[in-house]
């Protein structure tokens, strides 16, 4: 599909050649564009600047080998990347993802998108993100330290307290975040808050853990409140992965009185019509680092299905898609659509195709996109970052409160930007303006060099 704007149709062609075999970023690019074709009718002057022409082009993108010794003394080698999108508004900040489907196409679409949802939380952080294809799953601890310590060798020359800060991301939990941290601290002889998401002993926040699952409950309460007067109590929910991002959200949407009756691996998926029970779930996941079919062993009477896939097909209120990219495409959207959905926020980042979303916007779902509504997590490493540069530590109720206030005004940005430029509910649309405006004028400040 072109764009009406034809010079939006000239950066889109632009990016697709310079970038050409790289989908996930080409899908996220084209979703973030076509948001602009309003903002360009007010601001024409966008396209003199030459600002969109420069926020789709990474300021540096760092790829480098990670070579380390597995268990039985052979050497492995794996590819390890971090890209360092956009500095306008802050140091560059955003994950570190472990998975062997990372690739530079993931890397940049995850960092694009990190640009926009920085600047929604209001805190003064820049948009990166890295990782590599290894796969933690199945390594031992001595496997995983000895990768981190090879990946932090070569990273640490590119990051800082003020220059860029990394945090966890899929397969990069407390374990990961404390070898690379140890691992910073030895080469360069600092203790600083280079990191986020740390071990409480050494400089992490209360409720950081928490953050991306409670925020985005946060968001979509608000959401519920202001669009449908309505809310999560005595609500069906369905929840995709069971991870640090599913986990939480589950803990949160239950004390909002909802029920959360299923989530899933990348295996398959749990039912359980009484509700999870979610101690259950941390336990296999969190402490055993084990498979959700082993739910069934404490919960006979939940079923387990097989192929991650089904689970939008169990009928639910509520949907968060909490495990990873393009989970939830057109068909599974038609299925929640038929089962009668109010809403579906977004926890992981990407998870639902463009197909999906255009669905449920024409069908009136309620939709929060992963920038605004999984913005907790990143609005609660920067709080982790200030409390570090103060040395001080806040208390949960305290980190909690400001992460629960900042997720209720990304919201209202959102809503009023959508309403604002002429499609009033659109939050697609909306994040996007609202992320990129002060971005573009930070960009424009500081001249062109840049
Ligand atoms: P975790 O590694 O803790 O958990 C990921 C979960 O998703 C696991 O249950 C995993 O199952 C499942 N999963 C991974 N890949 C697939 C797949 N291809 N198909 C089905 N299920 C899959 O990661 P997080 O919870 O931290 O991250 C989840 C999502 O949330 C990601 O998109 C991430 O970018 C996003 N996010 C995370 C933030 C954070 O603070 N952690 C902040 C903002 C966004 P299995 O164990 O079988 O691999």
């Amino acid at each position: 599909m072109e764009f009406k704007n034809s010079y939006l149709q000239g950066v889109y062609e632009t990016v697709q050649r310079r970038n050409a075999g790289e989908p996930e970023f080409l899908q996220a690019v084209r979703e973030v564009l076509e948001s602009f074709e309003p903002v360009l009718e007010k601001r024409p002057e966008l396209e003199k600047t030459g600002i969109i022409d420069r926020i789709v082009e990474p300021e540096r993108m760092i790829t480098f080998r990670v070579s380390w010794v597995d268990d039985s003394g052979k050497v492995q080698v794996n590819r390890g990347y971090r890209v360092q999108f956009n500095s306008a508004i802050g140091p560059y900040k955003g994950g570190l993802r472990l998975h062997p489907s990372v690739n530079a196409s993931v890397i940049k679409f995850l960092g694009f998108e990190q640009v926009f949802k920085n600047s929604l939380t209001g805190l003064p952080m820049g948009g990166a993100k890295g990782g590599s294809d290894f796969d933690p799953k199945g390594k031992s601890d001595g496997e995983v330290m000895r990768f981190c310590q090879s990946f932090m060798t070569e990273l640490y020359r590119h990051i800082g307290p003020d220059t860029d800060v990394p945090a966890g991301d899929i397969g990069v939990g407390a374990r990961e975040i404390g070898y690379l941290f140890g691992q910073y601290k030895r080469i360069t002889n600092q203790f600083v808050g280079v990191l986020t998401g740390k071990g409480l002993t050494y400089g992490g926040s209360l409720a950081r853990k928490e953050a991306t699952g409670f925020g985005l409950c946060y968001f979509t309460q608000e959401m519920l409140a202001e669009m449908k007067q309505d809310s999560f109590a005595g609500k069906t929910v369905v929840i995709s992965g069971s991870g640090n991002v599913a986990i939480y959200a589950c803990q949160k949407a239950t004390q909002l009185g909802a029920k959360v009756v299923a989530m899933s691996d990348s295996n398959g998926f749990i039912y359980d019509e009484k509700g999870i029970d979610l101690a259950v779930v941390q336990e296999i996941k969190e402490v055993r680092r084990g498979r959700i079919k082993e739910y069934l062993d404490a919960v006979p009477t939940a079923t387990y299905t097989q192929g991650c896939r089904g689970i939008w097909g169990i009928k639910c209120d509520i949907a968060l898609p909490c495990a990873t990219q393009n989970e939830l495409d057109g068909d599974d959207a038609g299925k929640l659509i038929a089962n009668g959905v109010m809403a579906v926020a977004e926890g992981a980042n990407m998870p639902s195709t463009p197909e999906a979303v255009a669905k449920f916007q024409k069908a009136g779902v309620l939709f929060g996109p992963a920038k605004a509504a999984n913005a907790g997590g990143v609005a609660t490493s920067g709080l982790e970052m200030s409390q570090n540069s103060m040395r001080y530590s806040w208390s949960f109720d305290e980190v909690d409160e400001k992460l629960r206030h900042i997720m209720v005004g990304i919201f209202h940005n959102a809503y009023d930007a959508s309403k604002e430029f002429g499609d009033a509910g659109n939050l697609v649309m909306g994040a996007n303006i609202a992320g990129f405006l002060k971005v573009a004028d930070a960009m424009q400040w500081q001249g062109v060099a840049y």
